[in-house]
């Protein structure tokens, strides 16, 4: 079918074993039930003539011209046929509305900007990744319906494609006099902040894989991100929320409409939260009913979810609103109009997360282990036969490991895979007894050449791992990744394959990956989760020697800690200070975050009083010395660092 160009020089099309592969795809999928189309097309209001929105910083944060090649109707042989379909409806694009009283602003970001029409203003439900995507959702609204104040902000979970995109909505001094409420979930605050910050920079390197940032648009590369096009790489923001939901079921008033806020703690996020609008029949889903099944572990790393909480709040909001319900919408994805539909999507999603949790422990009980699942795990064939319930964020494969992972943990209960070698310890041991370079990469092509890649890529990872300077096994393990990818239904996984031969055939790509940190998020620290954070940073070598007992002192908000070096180990516990300590450090809050942004360093605020101390800084300095920079660009692959 497509005989277009490959992004890369190296890059192969689909072999004829994936066309193969693809076409047995094509014969089983129900493209007949085309309501899909109807459904995010309905309410279309104005699509904006630009399809780039640039970045305050001067990269491009977002741009849909790029996908262009996906609405030409060419059915693309590298891209599965159930993905391409789900690639096709998420190039939404504009204002749409979902009923009178309700907006969405769909396309300028991973996920939607919602407008729900207030007394005053307009009440936003998300704000998008990103200042700069925020900012351009709310300019189209005005444009294209009126222009109004923003006089609410709700944060349905603490992923930062809901959050970050706040301060293009609303000024802080708005917030802080109690004119514009932020309204979250309990918990909001915490999470927002941790997921990004203990793991952050290999979450967000591991993301070039899942998310496939870096790798071109392109049939042959990043086609889409299951929930919405990609992640923006505009600015983050956030601003610490006003008013939190922590009962189960609260209902409020918000600028004039009646909101019923249901708590959905430990499904897709660890704070989460559905509103139901009583008075407009409408369901807001956030992101725990999208037309996608979700990750249940999320590949970038993040904790791994759980499947049974998940199902057991999609059934709470089918017997809470599901009856009453006329229209069902969320943060990413197109509305469901009509109880009938609502409530067979809320059923079918229900149905396919449970069905993971027990199907997977339905197997695991009679042994089989988190290195066997994904091949034994299949959802029934009547959720596979309807759209909004196959796995283009997750996948069945990942998803089965993870439920096994969250119960059992990551060992199959062999010793042998215990205390296992490092790959890369193993490897030559393998390589030699294999018989050498030569005869691997001999049986690899063999492999490739019958479409048994996954087998080809069983031995040259071992070659690779071996030898990272072998070229030719790095472009033939790319060539098979390649394969594998092409075949995937789940952009996570998708991306993963296509990502790794891109940087096996290119090395670890430039460009400016999406941010997933800055200034707002590292004020919203705790002064706790703050010396956490240095904790992880601290090079436990080069401290061996020192000790202290730390008391802090924050005047402005009465916080105390203690902080404690001690075998090489950083500990800090809030609320309790040291009778006998080395020293006090007291310091505002105010003044510790300039420290916490990077503004100036902890020796600075001494040097220039502005923290005063009182007994022996030298191992506190010590300690500070001792941090390390993270550098985010390290190798997921042997051999593909950038050339110095
Ligand atoms: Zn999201």
């Amino acid at each position: 079918m497509s005989k277009r160009s490959h992004y890369h020089p190296l890059g192969k099309q689909a072999s004829p074993s994936t066309k193969r592969f693809q076409a047995s795809q094509r014969a089983t999928l129900a493209f007949e039930d085309e309501r899909d189309f109807e459904e995010h097309t309905r309410g279309l209001i104005a699509t904006p003539e630009f399809t780039q929105i640039m970045a305050d910083t001067g990269n491009v944060a977002w741009d849909m011209g790029r996908y262009e090649f996906l609405l030409d109707g060419e059915e693309f042989d590298s891209i599965h046929p159930s993905l391409q379909r789900q690639a096709v409806l998420n190039m939404n694009y504009g204002l749409y509305e979902v009923m009178p009283g309700i907006w969405q602003v769909r396309g300028f970001d991973l996920s939607n900007v919602t407008f729900i029409e207030g007394e005053t203003g307009w009440i936003v439900f998300d704000t998008a990744t990103a200042i700069e995507t925020a900012r351009a959702a709310l300019a189209c609204i005005d444009e294209h319906l009126c222009e109004r104040p923003v006089s609410a902000v709700v944060h349905s979970h603490s992923h930062i494609d809901h959050f970050g995109g706040v301060r293009g909505l609303v000024d802080e001094a708005d917030v802080v006099s109690g004119k514009v409420p932020i309204i979250v979930p309990k918990g909001f605050l915490e999470h927002a902040v941790a997921e990004n910050v203990y793991a952050g920079t290999a979450m967000i390197r591991r993301s070039f894989f899942q998310y496939g940032v870096l790798t071109p648009a392109s049939p042959f590369g990043h086609v889409d991100q299951a929930i919405g096009k990609n992640v923006a790489a505009g600015t983050p923001s956030l601003i610490a929320p006003t008013m939190i939901i922590t009962q189960d079921i609260e209902e409020h008033v918000i600028d004039g409409v009646r909101m019923v806020f249901h708590s959905t703690p430990g499904t897709e996020a660890p704070a989460e939260m559905n509103t139901y609008f009583p008075d407009l029949k409408a369901f807001w889903a956030a992101e725990n009913v999208t037309a996608t099944i979700h990750n249940i572990y999320t590949l970038r790393g993040a904790l791994v979810r759980d499947a049974l909480m998940w199902s057991k709040k999609i059934g709470e909001a089918l017997y809470l609103f599901g009856s009453d319900a006329e229209v069902m919408f969320a943060s990413h994805s197109w509305p469901r109009w009509g109880t009938e539909r609502i409530q067979e999507v809320l059923r079918g999603q229900r149905d396919s997360y449970a069905h993971l949790n027990n199907g997977v422990l339905h197997l695991a009980n009679q042994g089989v282990t988190i290195n066997e699942i994904h091949n034994e795990y299949e959802p029934p064939s009547s959720l596979r036969a309807q759209w909004f319930a196959r796995s283009y964020h997750g996948s069945e494969k990942h998803n089965s490991r993870a439920v096994i992972n969250r119960y059992l943990g990551y060992w199959d209960g062999n010793p042998a895979t215990l205390i296992p070698l490092s790959p890369k310890d193993s490897a030559p041991l393998f390589v030699e007894m294999m018989g050498g370079s030569d005869r691997i990469l001999a049986k690899g092509r063999d492999l490739y050449d019958e479409g048994r890649y996954l087998e080809a890529v069983e031995i040259l990872n071992k070659l690779v791992y071996a030898e990272p300077d072998n070229e030719a096994a790095k472009q033939l393990l790319a060539d098979n990744f390649e394969q594998v990818g092409y075949q995937q239904e789940s952009t996570s996984v998708r991306n993963s394959f296509l990502s790794a031969a891109y940087e096996l055939r290119s090395r670890i790509p430039d460009g400016v990956p999406p941010s997933a940190s800055g200034p707002d998020l590292m004020r919203a620290l705790t002064t706790e989760m703050f010396f956490d954070a240095l904790a992880i940073r601290l090079d436990s070598s080069r401290v061996e020697a020192v000790e202290f007992v730390a008391n802090i002192k924050h005047p402005d908000t009465g916080e105390e800690l203690v902080v404690e070096l001690s075998n090489a180990t950083l500990t800090t516990q809030a609320g309790f200070q040291a009778t006998d300590p080395d020293v006090t450090v007291t310091i505002d809050r105010a003044d510790l975050e300039d420290v916490m942004v990077g503004a100036v360093t902890f020796t600075d605020q001494i040097a220039t009083g502005v923290a005063t101390v009182d007994g022996d800084i030298t191992g506190v300095q010590a300690m500070f010395g001792a941090l390390v920079e993270f550098d985010m660009l390290f190798e997921l692959l042997p051999g593909t660092a950038p050339v110095a």
